[in-house]
């Protein structure tokens, strides 16, 4: 019997170039661990996050993502946050002066293992999520850790997964003018979407 798969768009090319070089670069200093970004990418497809994070983080790799000069033209709204710098996806996961995740962090940081690395203090919020096995090796962390690590992979990727998607899904609203909410709002909503149990999660 043939075996029918959701046909994915090619990582390669000029377009992608640009994120395969700065993944591979971002990993390098943050873990000082060098990885073909061209083997991690496809990861993104078998990530314990919300369906829909998934396609966002592919558009993100090949520069699709619907904001930006590219998607708002002109239009200053979905260029620009408040507080004056452009609006990347990378602005949107960090703290700004007009929007401050510190209460919402908190809240994914007390739900998390205390256990290395410490996610959320990451220096790019999404890209090490494609290399944790990597990252959490035995050969890395010790086979005891490894082992916990292992364990408590997906439950972390659900969490992180769940905090980036919330704030992505909040600051749109911003940008359409629909029902933003300050981010220490969302602590509320971040909690639900953490307890919710794996069979009622939206992951593929
Ligand atoms: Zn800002």
């Amino acid at each position: 019997m043939q075996i029918l798969r959701k046909p994915q768009p090619p990582l390669s090319g000029a377009k992608c170039a640009p994120f395969l070089e700065a993944w591979s670069a971002c990993l390098l200093e943050m873990t000082g661990i060098a990885l073909d970004a061209g083997l991690h990418a496809p990861r993104v497809w078998k990530l314990n996050i919300p369906t829909c994070l998934r396609e966002l983080l592919w558009k993100d790799m090949t520069r699709l993502l619907p904001i930006g000069a590219t998607w708002f033209g002109p239009l200053e709204r979905g260029r620009t946050c408040s507080c004056g710098s452009e609006l990347t996806l990378l602005h949107i996961w960090t703290s700004c002066e007009t929007h401050d995740l510190t209460p919402l962090l908190q809240t994914l940081r007390d739900r998390l293992p205390a256990l290395p690395p410490a996610a959320p203090a990451w220096t790019h919020p999404w890209y090490p999520l494609l290399a944790l096995r990597e990252m959490e090796s035995a050969r890395r962390v010790g086979k005891k850790a490894a082992k916990v690590l292992r364990r408590s992979r997906p439950e972390r990727e659900w969490a992180i997964g769940s905090y980036l998607w919330l704030l992505w899904t909040n600051r749109m609203k911003e940008v359409h003018g629909e029902g933003y909410a300050p981010p220490w709002r969302l602590c509320a909503t971040l909690e639900a979407a953490l307890d919710t149990p794996p069979d009622l999660r939206q992951v593929c």
